[in-house]
């Protein structure tokens, strides 16, 4: 069925507007191809030249392009479920082939059934594995405006904060 009977149908009954997966993509397609900045992609097709690694969660709820508001390229994303997943090699990548100065690992609310409380240990810890890795210790030492963070993004509220190592707290961003 052409996509624009399909539309005037859904406005007259709700049945023909349950759409498969499949067609939801394709939908989502059209609609990037409408609304997506051409000539930065054709910009893009040159090189990608991100400012920050952002280390995620896969949690379709948390996508670090929209809380950033960042354009196709800005980002170097990594996004796995939950945390433990080993991102060594992404992160050597990201610094040593790509440059980036900037490192964030994004957490968030309601992860894996886990309390904000433990969530944000993880957070900490993981921001200090980061630190260990030769790649980062490295940049740390040599670079004085390299830095790595970790974020907590709150799904409900949308509120993201940063935590200061140097007071051991979080803070609004
Ligand atoms: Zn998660």
């Amino acid at each position: 069925m052409p996509k624009n009977i399909r539309i005037a149908l859904c406005v007259l009954m709700l049945s023909a507007c349950s759409q498969t997966p499949l067609d939801k993509l394709n939908s989502g397609y059209d609609a990037f191809l409408e609304t997506s900045d051409a000539s930065l992609y054709k910009d893009l097709a040159k090189g990608q030249k991100p400012h920050t690694l952002v280390i995620s969660c896969s949690d379709g709820r948390v996508v670090p392009e929209f809380i950033f508001n960042a354009k196709a390229g800005e980002l170097f994303s990594v996004r796995l479920p939950s945390a433990d997943a080993n991102v060594n090699v992404a992160v050597e990548y990201a610094l040593n082939v790509l440059k980036i100065k900037n490192v964030v690992i994004l957490e968030h609310s309601d992860c894996s059934g886990l309390q904000d409380k433990a969530i944000r240990e993880r957070g900490i810890k993981r921001l200090n594995a980061l630190k260990a890795l030769p790649a980062v210790r490295n940049a740390l030492l040599t670079d004085k405006d390299f830095s790595v963070s970790v974020m907590m993004f709150d799904i409900k509220t949308r509120k993201l904060k940063v935590f200061d190592p140097e007071d051991n707290d979080w803070d609004s961003v």
